[in-house]
């Protein structure tokens, strides 16, 4: 009898003490919010501020197409609060890992409402590299918003007016990049990159693009495909090729060794800079680019 009345005084303090911890647990916890990529990661963080903690599965520099993922990337995933992700295929890979850290996790598309570019050269497969279309990241910014909302809802209109201070800032950004490719001379607004990672961007801005790779650099390069941008940028006497961040820059040294074409510079593509460092923001990572295309094409 006496047994069975500890048993019960316990059961009963362990059910206290949980529930106790819940409440301090939110009151003084921020929420944890992993997203896949370092872009989606800055993103949040200009919406979730001093409300949330920001986490990116890949780092900086790292290639989302050919990720590995790490074995700490689960235990990341199992402490969070809700999970960013870009969509349009970029992430084979992040869905086994959601199952494997247990937790039926929040989940939010920021890509959601947006319609991909299409991969020209084959399969019809859906471009993800969305992000260098700045209006597009409103977008992704009004996703971000809405997921913290979900489950912050106190806190909307902290988050609400953060939203509408970053789509000024990406209205400034879009604007701004107008007036600088127009800079370039018309027959120098080409693009050769590394992958194709800059169509959205050609698209929004009036620049041809042409990556030695496909969307993805998971795809094999054929000496043919080499050789016709080779052929390309003499035919068009182009003075700069660009590489790229997260990409091995090899092949488009070897464009610019064949060619008159000299490396124009190094762009962010998939990843954004260093934190702490102007392009370790996604709006900063941009004006680089930006400046970049323009001092070299100019
Ligand atoms: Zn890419």
């Amino acid at each position: 009898m006496i047994k069975k009345f500890l048993v019960t005084i316990i059961f009963a303090s362990v059910l206290y003490s949980c529930g106790e911890n819940k409440t301090t647990e939110k009151k003084n916890e921020k929420i944890v919010a992993v997203s896949t990529i370092t872009v989606i990661n800055d993103i949040v963080k200009n919406i979730g501020k001093d409300k949330i903690e920001a986490y990116s599965i890949c780092g900086v520099g790292v290639d989302p197409h050919t990720y590995h993922p790490k074995p700490s990337d689960p235990k990341l995933i199992s402490k969070s609060d809700i999970v960013f992700i870009n969509g349009f295929a970029l992430e084979h890979w992040i869905e086994e890992m959601i199952k494997g850290s247990g937790g039926n996790k929040k989940e939010v598309v920021v890509t959601e409402g947006l319609t991909p570019m299409t991969d020209e050269k084959g399969y019809g497969d859906p471009d993800p590299h969305a992000w260098f279309d700045v209006k597009n990241i409103k977008t992704y910014a009004e996703n971000i918003a809405k997921g913290l909302i979900s489950i912050d809802p106190q806190n909307e209109n902290y988050y609400s007016a953060n939203l509408r201070e970053y789509k000024l800032k990406l209205d400034s950004l879009d604007s701004w990049i107008k007036e600088q490719i127009n800079s370039i001379p018309e027959s120098q607004r080409v693009l050769i990159t590394s992958h194709d990672a800059f169509r959205y961007f050609g698209r929004a801005y009036g620049l041809e693009v042409k990556g030695l790779q496909g969307i993805s650099t998971e795809a094999k390069i054929r000496t043919e495909d080499l050789k016709n941008l080779i052929d390309y940028v003499k035919l068009k006497n182009l003075k700069s090729v660009f590489i790229e961040t997260s990409v091995n820059p090899k092949l488009l040294e070897q464009i610019s060794s064949e060619t008159d074409a000299k490396i124009g510079g190094t762009l962010f593509s998939d990843s954004i800079g260093n934190e702490g460092t102007p392009e370790g923001t996604y709006i900063g990572a941009v004006k680089h680019n930006v400046n970049t295309i323009v001092n070299a094409l100019k």
